[in-house]
């Protein structure tokens, strides 16, 4: 029986010399055998996924946040998507500067919501993630997507490889639907399967008018009862950003009001009618 000599794996060129020089000593009596060392490679989770959409970007982001109203483990790595126009690309593209010229292109992503600057009439500010550092967050996200696909026209379209890597890395964490944006401009399969497999899920629309189909994911965003009623009419629940208490509905947990007990991660009522709760939900606006 012959005898067995067990070498390291090799890597380099100079490693399989040196194998070929100690087989050609060795005679019959004698069997090399190569020990595999590679370890298997862990799979790496993939931290943002993006496709272009009918003049939008869309953007999927696994990864930690700093807003502890939403999260407030500051480890937990939850998924956000994003949703900007082609023209907010181009923008940070162009090396184009400005706050309010930036929020002032949100037409195809934010469309016909109240807060929306683009939109003639609206006022600039009125929208929660007109703040600076937000801003600055979309533009570092923008110029990354930029370094990675150049220009718009090169950035892939939505299709199954995208559809599959998304749903991954939602798997079993909270995922924040239109952390810009809006978010009924997803596809709709997409969202039903994320919802399917995510731990919880929030999001909102101001197009629940156009949309009662995605009132089985989405609260309706709206402002007063009138339009809670209408919303319902949909088979949307909402959520009332409200000057005045409107105490048939649940108080939002994560407001000022509230006392801030829970968090979005944690809370998830703000899930339409498939996810948690029945009752829309206000919360003062300030
Ligand atoms: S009700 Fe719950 S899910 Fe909705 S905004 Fe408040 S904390 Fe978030």
């Amino acid at each position: 029986m012959k005898k067995r000599i067990y070498l390291d794996g090799f890597k380099t060129l100079k490693d399989k010399k040196r194998y070929d020089k100690i087989s050609d000593y060795l005679d019959n009596q004698y069997e090399l055998f190569i020990k595999d060392k590679a370890k298997p490679k862990k799979k790496k989770k993939i931290s943002r996924i993006v496709y272009k959409k009918d003049n939008t970007i869309q953007v999927f982001r696994l990864g930690t946040t700093s807003n502890d109203k939403i999260e407030a483990d500051k480890k937990r790595k939850i998924v956000q998507s994003y949703t900007f126009s082609k023209d907010q690309f181009n923008h940070v593209l162009n090396g184009m500067k400005g706050m309010k010229e930036f929020y002032g292109k949100a037409n195809t992503n934010c469309l016909s919501c109240p807060f929306n600057s683009a939109n003639l009439g609206t006022k600039f500010g009125a929208c929660y993630t007109m703040k600076f550092n937000q801003y600055v967050g979309f533009l570092s996200m923008l110029k990354g997507i930029q370094k990675e696909f150049k220009s718009f026209e090169s950035l892939p379209d939505f299709d199954k490889d995208i559809h599959s890597k998304i749903v991954d890395i939602c798997k079993n964490t909270y995922v924040r639907f239109g952390t810009y944006g809006e978010p009924s401009l997803h596809p709709i399969e997409l969202i039903e399967n994320i919802t399917n497999i995510c731990d919880t899920w929030t999001g909102y629309t101001h197009q629940w008018f156009r949309n009662p189909e995605l009132s089985k994911y989405f609260m309706a965003s709206t402002h007063n009862e009138f339009q809670e009623k209408n919303a319902r009419l949909k088979g949307y629940r909402s959520f009332i950003a409200t000057k005045e208490r409107l105490n048939q509905f649940i108080n939002c947990p994560a407001s000022s009001e509230g006392g801030y007990k829970s968090t979005c991660s944690k809370c998830g009522l703000c899930s339409g009618t498939k996810g948690k709760g029945n009752k829309s939900i206000f919360i003062l606006e300030h």
